[in-house]
């Protein structure tokens, strides 16, 4: 990103504690605005809703405007869909049909999904801490493919004689684009792959195996083992800092990141990148609507915080933007300063709510730049 451009993000709050954690991460997006204007960058964003709130606003979870807007857009920011009020209308009509819809539109076929301990969130982990010290895994799962898009996929029949299909099909193409990802990311970071397939079972999962094999002859300097996921899920929890990035398809993907987030403790502090070869990013935490705590001001927005860390790198090309965001979230960490689901009512911490917490890490963002600014340097 260069001087006098002007880039436009959409922000899509979605349902439940969506637009709350999105309003948190808007904050500390006002003061990366107020700063890269200083560099000549222009930030502007709009919201949408999607989901639910889109069902309500326009009938649809994913409603023409909205997709529109996001097309054109240069990142998205989505908080999340769902809830119990929509539960039971027919699953294309669903809120997370919107969401499904949104990623397929976009072509964001890789879905990347850091999983870290925070600093001071160490004893947030049920693993023994010997387990999970330097812990830090990048999963990167293939999002457009596989079971969840598989035709065909229907019921028949009638109790006591129903049927339900499902199909997980994948294309090499599709494998190959997702693996070279994984492989660009495994270049930037330890140098290491795990591919996770079922190939002692699955037909697509002995394609995926051969694909990845092929991909990996690009990649002299990368080292790659596999693993079978059933393997893989308990690798997970018994050494899970054996290993740096890992890719598998969508389902196993969907599965393994969630055993992530319980691995460093903290779902509401995991975030995502969705990327495809051209056009817009999706980031998104990796957390649901939590219905449960909607509009009590006490979800977790750090997710959303570092989903905004990973548009400024990846879609922004603001490396060093993003570094500065997630200095700002583990600066508010060390002072103390928790959301209810990560405190451990230790001596020297305190419990803030979900607004607070978007204006300290805001605050914390700000004095940095404000900082590196004193020091005369160009940052962006
Ligand atoms: P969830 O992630 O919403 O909540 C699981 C548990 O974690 C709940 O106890 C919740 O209170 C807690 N939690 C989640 N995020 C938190 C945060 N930021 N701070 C503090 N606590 C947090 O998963 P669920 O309960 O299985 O699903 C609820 C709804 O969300 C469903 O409608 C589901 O379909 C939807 N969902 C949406 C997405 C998405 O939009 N990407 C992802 C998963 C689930």
């Amino acid at each position: 990103m260069s001087e006098g451009e002007t880039h436009q993000l959409v922000l899509l709050p979605g349902d439940g504690i969506g637009p709350e954690v999105i309003k948190a991460a808007e904050t500390v997006l006002c003061t990366a605005r107020d700063y890269l204007r200083r560099e000549g960058i222009e930030l502007s964003w709009e919201a949408r809703p999607i989901g639910g709130a889109a069902i309500e606003a326009a009938g649809k979870p994913l409603p023409d405007e909205t997709l529109f807007a996001a097309q054109a857009a240069k990142a998205v920011l989505l908080g999340a869909v769902g809830g119990p009020q929509w539960d039971r209308l027919a699953p294309h009509e669903r809120p997370e049909a919107g969401l499904v819809s949104l990623r397929r539109a976009l072509s964001v076929y890789a879905n990347l999904r850091p999983a870290a301990l925070l600093p001071g969130l160490e004893g947030r982990s049920p693993l023994r801490p010997g387990h999970v010290q330097g812990l830090d895994v990048l999963l990167v799962r293939e999002l457009t493919g596989g079971v969840y898009f598989g035709e065909p996929r229907a019921r028949s029949g009638e109790r006591p004689d129903r049927r339900a299909v499902d199909t997980m099909a994948y294309a090499e193409g599709e494998i190959r684009r997702v693996a070279h990802v994984a492989f660009r990311s495994a270049r930037r970071r330890q140098g290491r792959l795990t591919s996770v397939d079922k190939r002692n079972v699955l037909e697509t999962s002995r394609l995926w195996r051969e694909v990845v094999e092929d991909v990996a002859k690009e990649y002299p300097d990368v080292s790659v083992e596999h693993q079978l996921v059933d393997s893989m899920a308990m690798l997970l929890v018994l050494r899970p800092q054996m290993f740096d990035v890992v890719l598998t398809e969508n389902m196993f993907g969907d599965i393994l990141s969630d055993e992530l987030g319980g691995v460093v403790g903290s779902l509401g502090v995991m975030a995502s990148a969705s990327l495809g070869d051209e056009g817009p990013g999706l980031y998104e935490p990796v957390h649901g609507s939590a219905p449960d705590i909607a509009g009590k001001d006490v979800a977790n927005p750090l997710g959303a915080i570092l989903s905004l860390a990973m548009l400024a790198e990846h879609s922004l090309d603001l490396p060093l933007l993003a570094r500065a965001i997630e200095g700002a979230v583990k600066e508010v960490l060390r002072q103390g300063l928790r959301t209810r689901d990560i405190a451990e009512k230790r001596q020297g911490e305190q419990v803030i709510g979900t607004r607070e917490m978007g204006e300290r890490v805001a605050d914390a963002l700000a004095q940095d730049l404000h900082s590196r600014q004193a020091l005369n340097a160009t940052y962006f």
